[in-house]
């Protein structure tokens, strides 16, 4: 029988040393990060505005799947839904944040809880409850405002069979809560796209604010392997074939993220491949809404990974701006480093 949320367990934390020894870095990155932020803003904040900004857990109370965090890049609320708590994914990017120490088993994706989670952060935030507790209660007065909705989490969220299951029932919810106006984010590597469960929700995402903001790091496979390590039998014509195929109905938006590894700078031919292959997919008819440019910004899976300088960044936004004059470009820092 399905449980009310409020009634389910908490998520037991794994004690073991390994994941103890994770934690303490990542706390040790987010600290810097955080003094980094506050250091940069334009706007003076608190430290604890600052904390709910950097503070991008996927936990909030009892909830299995629905996470609200605040983003300053959305410039407001998004409620997370992590589709992947037991933290599968068919990729295992060297820059990837998930702390994969702590695994858990679970079958599939429990839409009814699912639902009643959603509703349950949705009534939260309309209402303006959620400005009352912690964390959120810090909260900047100008970010006090529901963005998005964000189909992502611990992993790759296509991956989960009853995918088109999941996002009509995450367009009711908004429905009911008379929020059709919420924009509804799919966050993928690409892999899945062309899979049936994936079509059939594209008709539902068009009707629903929806946006696919994809993945593409690489301009040549053997990069692609390098960087983000999926199930070798995925090649980068597979990534390429799915965006310019959900991409010609619809305009997307790219995400890449690139970095330094060893602290050596993505290498020159790797950048002009990468521009090359998205200006493939515009001349396939593909439309591109945006394509965004991070670099790392919290722990990342491997140690000789690191975040390019903001002037770094703004390079590789330059060079894809002047062969692609016609795209949206936006760069996406890191933290500030010492390179
Ligand atoms: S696709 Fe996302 S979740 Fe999967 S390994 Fe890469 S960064 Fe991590």
């Amino acid at each position: 029988m399905v449980r009310n949320v409020r009634e389910l367990p908490i998520i037991p934390q794994i004690p073991q040393f390994v994941d103890w020894a994770y934690r303490v870095k990542k706390a040790a990155f987010h600290f810097h990060g955080l003094i980094a932020y506050n250091r940069g803003m334009s706007e003076k904040v608190d430290q604890d505005a600052g904390r709910v900004i950097c503070d991008h857990r996927r936990q909030w109370r009892q909830c299995l799947y629905v996470y609200p965090v605040i983003s300053r890049r959305a410039g407001g609320l998004s409620i997370g839904i992590n589709l992947n708590p037991d933290k599968s994914c068919n990729f295992a990017c060297v820059y990837c944040q998930i702390d994969r120490c702590a695994h858990r088993n679970l079958d599939g994706v429990n839409l009814a809880i699912l639902h009643d989670e959603l509703h349950l952060a949705l009534e939260e935030a309309v209402s303006g409850r959620l400005w009352h507790e912690s964390p959120f209660a810090s909260t900047p007065r100008n970010l006090q405002r529901i963005n998005d909705i964000a189909l992502s989490g611990d992993g790759e969220p296509t991956c989960v069979d009853n995918f088109d299951e999941i996002v009509e029932s995450v367009a009711l919810a908004k429905a009911q809560a008379g929020r059709n106006d919420i924009k509804l984010v799919v966050i993928t590597n690409a892999t899945q796209l062309d899979r049936p469960q994936v079509q059939r929700a594209l008709s539902t995402l068009d009707a629903s604010n929806g946006e696919i903001w994809a993945k593409l790091d690489a301009g040549t496979d053997e990069y692609f392997h390098r960087v983000n390590r999926p199930h070798p039998k995925i090649p980068l014509q597979r990534i390429l074939d799915n965006i310019t195929l959900v991409a010609r109905e619809r305009a997307v938006v790219i995400q890449s993220l690139f970095f330094r590894s060893d602290s050596q700078p993505p290498p020159e031919n790797e950048l002009c491949a990468y521009v090359e292959r998205l200006g493939e997919i515009i001349a396939a008819g593909g439309k591109i809404k945006l394509v965004q440019v991070h670099t790392v910004a919290r722990v990342p899976a491997e140690s000789f990974v690191s975040a390019l300088g903001d002037k770094e960044l703004d390079e590789i936004v330059g060079r894809i701006r002047s062969a692609l004059p016609t795209l949206d470009v936006e760069a996406y820092y890191g933290y500030p480093t010492r390179s």
